[in-house]
């Protein structure tokens, strides 16, 4: 009985393995997908409900760029804010280039939850 026992135990063990490793896999390919993805910037007057993979939303008023947005491009989709007035803390500049794509500087990292960390340079993600 303890044989049997032992046994379903080392075939549970096995499939819990291979699920993990599988999990693995799947998370290094989508992460591998994403470092090729794109970010182009979109302005908009209001925050967007919600967010397109693949956007960053510059928010303006009156002309002036006061927030980056993007959905977290670690697969997890939150918001994350990159505040871009000098006079409040922390803040990010934010660069244009003619071909519609942006850099964000410093690293935008997250300090919860998936706790991301990448550089935007020129509308790619580089994770740091
Ligand atoms: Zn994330």
């Amino acid at each position: 009985m303890r044989l049997l026992q032992n046994a379903k135990r080392a075939v549970n063990a096995a499939r819990h393995y291979t699920v993990w490793q599988t999990a693995r896999l799947w998370h290094w390919g989508t992460r591998k997908r994403r470092w090729d993805a794109i970010y182009w910037i979109s302005r908009v007057a209001d925050e967007p409900e919600e967010l397109a993979p693949g956007a960053l939303y510059v928010v303006e008023d009156a002309g002036q760029a006061w927030a980056a947005i993007l959905a977290c491009p670690c697969g997890c989709g939150e918001p994350l804010h990159a505040n871009l007035i000098p006079d409040s803390e922390p803040v990010w500049k934010l660069t244009e280039h003619p071909n519609g794509r942006a850099t964000l500087t410093p690293s935008v990292w997250r300090l919860d939850g998936c706790r991301a960390h990448f550089i935007l340079r020129e509308g790619r993600i580089i994770w740091a």
